[in-house]
């Protein structure tokens, strides 16, 4: 497999195209942002923290059945992928209140959420992420009716997998988010799953362990990623 002309640069990540037009390599950098980009850092280790943690998490998903663009880890900072036509809208599934639902719903921090909650947002830094529903998907043709079914049902399953799984390392999965995609007219999951696109609590002191440390200036952002990483048994050395 060879790496080819880089397709296009993300926040965090590059993708570059390959000698196989069906795959991709993904590049963890170690950029990271908040607030639709106004927020700018290099952390050193990132990218092979979330390169490696992304492997381990698409794995897992994979056992369970849930059909993911991930085929296998290439170095410290690079994964190879199958290449996905993205649908750009976000996947987030909640379990306990954070972040902008507390903000537009005015709920307090920690609210416990029965049954988990589902929202769609445009995935467009120049909007600011807007909130969206169903129809907007399906009128404006960023996806079909039955794609934006799917997309909920992968990603409640995602929950399914993955709150017993960080649960068993003593933390919470409060919040996180997914991309989706189509592959030769298959609906994968995309993109990452790593502690920048998830919340994520220490179960006992609820310490947050995740990108809201770089957010809220707490500190110790990738030594919090690394944590949550040996908590579930993954070596970053
Ligand atoms: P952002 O676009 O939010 O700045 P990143 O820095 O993570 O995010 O950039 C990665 C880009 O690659 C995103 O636009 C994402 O939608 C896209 N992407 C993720 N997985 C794939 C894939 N398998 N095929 C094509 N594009 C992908
Ligand atoms: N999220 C993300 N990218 C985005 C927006 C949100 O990965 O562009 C994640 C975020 O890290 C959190 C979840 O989606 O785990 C819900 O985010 P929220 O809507 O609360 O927005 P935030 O306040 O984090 O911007």
């Amino acid at each position: 497999m060879e790496k080819r002309q880089q397709l296009y640069a993300g926040k965090a990540k590059s993708v570059y195209e390959t000698d196989d037009p069906d795959r991709l390599v993904m590049l963890f950098r170690n950029d990271t942002s908040a607030f639709d980009g106004k927020k700018k850092a290099q952390l050193d280790r990132k990218g092979m923290v979330n390169n490696k943690f992304n492997a381990f998490i698409m794995e897992k998903l994979a056992a369970a059945a849930i059909a993911t663009h991930f085929e296998r880890l290439l170095c410290a900072q690079e994964s190879l992928v199958k290449r996905l036509q993205m649908i750009p809208v976000e996947c987030v599934v909640r379990n306990i209140a954070a972040g902008s639902l507390c903000r537009r719903l005015g709920v307090e921090e920690g609210l416990d959420l029965t049954p988990p909650t589902f929202e769609f947002f445009l995935k467009d830094d120049a909007l600011g992420d807007p909130m969206i529903n169903d129809y907007h998907i399906r009128a404006f043709g960023w996806a079909g009716a039955a794609q934006v079914e799917k997309m909920k049902e992968l990603t409640f399953a995602v929950n399914d997998v993955l709150k017993p799984l960080f649960l068993a390392g003593d933390m919470l999965l409060v919040d996180y988010k997914l991309e989706f995609g189509l592959h030769r007219g298959e609906l994968l999951l995309g993109d990452e799953f790593t502690p920048d696109g998830c919340r994520l609590w220490d179960r006992e002191t609820r310490e947050k362990l995740d990108k809201d440390r770089f957010r809220q200036d707490l500190g110790d952002v990738v030594e919090s990623y690394e944590l949550v990483g040996r908590r579930l048994g993954l070596n970053f050395d």
